[in-house]
């Protein structure tokens, strides 16, 4: 048997898919194969040192992870992209990967709980990290003078929206650290990051690349020399996404664009509507940006026990953690995904405590318009 099929050729795609009977699947087979039968020891060693072996051991990569990543890859405009089994586990590679011993982090002072989790922990490795803000590039010179290698941004933010200047941040590290945005509210082609100048896109595909609220797994996109080098630690870490998820997450990526521009429309909506009722204290949502993403999150008039009464009182909105699937959900910020904040943050964050945040999915404005509408009290 020949050595695997380079990275990316058409020969490597189709490693998944098999022709019988004159006909080929139009979708690809699952692979959940663990290892492969080869012809002679030259194969096993051909495939061994293969640099991105797809069909040898599946924690080095598997055909549904390749087929996968070469889709991503061409929705991201990226030279390459890598899965992992969770949107974290490809947050949390970027500086493994990336940072020799005592080289510094620095990661958005305003991102997901669990981001700033991970950078407020990383000194226990032997790194050094820095918060900052990103939204001040004055903020960002002083991290970058501690010698920072990696910066990470979220942006649009959870869960305000806020969006971060990217071109600005590029042009300020001046490639002085390799500069990573979390991209998870606004996923391709609504947003390209590294059109904008950015090194590394990192996904939660868990959220709106999923799409249906029935994977978890987190994506990297970028040059390919990075990626390389994030591949290598995937292979140490193990935490690569496994066969059927992958699968479902090739799947998804069909209808991504799809799906964000409707929800897109239908946020922008709901967030217009709760802007101009009397019941609500203050919306977050980018209402100047085209593309603002499926995220609304609002303050109830009267603190946190209307807050909790709204919440209580939804009918078809349902409530549950995380975002991005094509049913509607809320959840309460300080309860779930920024609970990794001290309780005198969440205001520097720019969002109040009594602040509700939803995920809007497929279903007809006027749905959730009225489910809002009897679930808001006067307070
Ligand atoms: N990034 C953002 C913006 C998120 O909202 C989340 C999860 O809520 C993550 C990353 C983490 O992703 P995962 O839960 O897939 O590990």
């Amino acid at each position: 048997m020949s050595a695997l099929p380079p990275f990316g050729t058409p020969e490597w795609l189709d490693a998944g898919t098999h022709r019988a009977n004159g006909v080929a699947p139009v979708t690809p087979h699952v692979s959940r194969t663990t290892t492969w039968d080869f012809a002679d020891r030259a194969a096993v060693r051909a495939a061994m040192f293969d640099a991105s072996p797809g069909t040898f051991y599946p924690r080095y990569g598997h055909p549904g992870i390749i087929a996968l990543e070469a889709e991503m890859a061409v929705l991201e405009r990226a030279e390459a992209s890598l899965a992992f089994a969770s949107g974290m586990a490809a947050i949390a590679a970027v500086p493994h990967a990336l940072l020799g011993r005592g080289e510094g982090y620095a990661y958005a002072a305003a991102c997901y709980g669990g981001t700033h989790a991970l950078g407020r922990d990383l000194a226990r490795f032997g790194f050094s990290s820095y918060r900052f803000d990103a939204f001040s590039l004055s903020d960002l010179d002083r991290v970058l003078d501690q010698g920072v290698r990696v910066v990470h941004v979220e942006s649009p933010v959870n869960p305000t929206g806020r969006v971060v200047d990217l071109e600005a941040t590029v042009a300020r590290v001046a490639g002085r650290a390799v500069v990573c945005c979390d991209g998870t509210l606004l996923p391709p082609p609504l947003q390209r990051p590294l059109e904008m100048g950015v090194d590394l896109v990192v996904h939660s595909a868990t959220k709106f690349l999923g799409g249906h609220s029935d994977i978890l797994a987190g994506i990297v996109s970028g040059k390919r020399e990075l990626v390389t080098r994030l591949e290598k630690w995937r292979r140490l870490s193990g935490g690569l996404l496994a066969p059927d998820d992958a699968w479902l997450l090739r799947r998804s990526l069909a209808t991504v664009e799809l799906r964000a521009r409707a929800e897109n429309e239908t946020a922008r909506m709901v967030a217009e509507w709760l802007a101009n009722d009397a019941r609500v204290e203050r919306v977050h949502y980018p209402l100047d940006r085209e593309f603002g993403g499926a995220l609304v999150t609002f303050e109830p008039r009267g603190g946190e026990e209307a807050m909790t009464r709204t919440y209580d009182s939804l009918r078809r909105i349902r409530r549950a953690v995380s975002l991005g699937g094509v049913e509607s959900l809320a959840s309460i910020p300080i309860d779930t995904s920024h609970v990794a904040y001290g309780d005198d943050e969440f205001e520097k964050l720019g969002f109040g405590r009594h602040a509700i945040r939803l995920s809007v999915g497929l279903e007809p404005f006027e749905v959730l318009r009225d489910d809002l509408d009897q679930a808001l009290h006067e307070f």
